[in-house]
């Protein structure tokens, strides 16, 4: 049985604030965009200007794919290099920023659709540091993230993230980070710049119905014929997208950025709101 002392005193950790924060999807793309100065990630780090100093960044990362719900409930995460085949600098990158154990329990507080586990082995994995490190490159502000619980539907990720909308009042930037279309066994490396026609379909559809808030479509992706199935081969990639839909709230309108396929298959197209 909880403490209600306890209780009293997590619930205070961190203070309403007045403004709350935006909440973002981040189409993440490749992991050199994690150390590289490109397009993409100078408009990350012109996000890290532009937004109030949030009181911690939680990350829901397409890299962090689990049988349950957890997040990481450590002082010091790790920096995860979960990626093969990329230049060593990429994998000698430290991103020490701290966790916070408080706001850990915390969360897993507000969330009733599922025992959230406190995790002390995963640690900041390449979804989330490498937008991160270019939002905060002084790794001051503490970092979370949330794993994906992989046998859920759309809607039930929909309905956990929507648990959580507290937490923007209370100075918590929460970034979803993936791609809406995301098919790696369809790279195009002749065309860095393009898009297949069944990507820009798809980036196109995904858009429209992020507009008019057609969410039951969205969850049911795979009822969007065939540019959807090959936009969305694996649902990893998309699910963050569907937790900052989660965490809307009812007047805010999308506002994309970085809306491009890359190397025909990837769209690096991001929201927030
Ligand atoms: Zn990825």
């Amino acid at each position: 049985m909880t403490d209600l002392g306890d209780l009293k005193k997590i619930s205070e950790h961190l203070p309403i604030r007045d403004e709350k924060m935006p909440v973002v999807f981040v189409g993440h793309g490749s992991p050199m965009n994690g150390i590289e100065d490109n397009e993409f990630s100078l408009r990350w780090k012109e996000m890290g200007k532009q937004f109030p100093l949030p009181a911690a960044v939680l990350c829901i990362s397409a890299h962090w794919y689990t049988r349950g719900t957890f997040i990481t409930a450590m002082n010091k995460p790790a920096t995860i290099h979960d990626f093969y085949g990329f230049p060593q600098g990429l994998s000698n990158v430290l991103y020490p920023a701290p966790g916070d154990p408080k706001l850990a329990r915390e969360t897993s507080g507000l969330i009733t659709k599922a025992t959230v586990g406190l995790d002390h082995e995963w640690g900041l994995d390449h979804g989330c540091w490498s937008v991160v490190r270019h939002m905060y490159p002084d790794a001051a502000v503490p970092v979370l993230q949330l794993s994906i619980d992989g046998t859920r539907s759309p809607q039930w990720h929909y309905e956990l993230a929507s648990e959580l909308q507290i937490l923007r009042s209370k100075g918590v930037l929460i970034l979803g980070s993936g791609n809406m279309v995301h098919n790696l066994r369809m790279l195009d490396w002749q065309n860095p710049d393009n898009g297949f026609d069944w990507a820009i379909e798809m980036n196109t559809t995904f858009k429209r119905l992020i507009e008019h808030a057609e969410y039951e479509k969205l969850f049911n992706y795979p009822n969007l014929g065939n540019a959807a199935k090959l936009s969305v081969p694996t649902p990893d990639h998309y699910l963050p997208l569907v937790y900052v839909l989660g965490l809307k709230g009812k007047n805010e309108a999308p506002i994309f950025f970085n809306d491009k396929i890359v190397m025909g298959s990837v769209s690096m197209t991001s929201v927030r709101f």
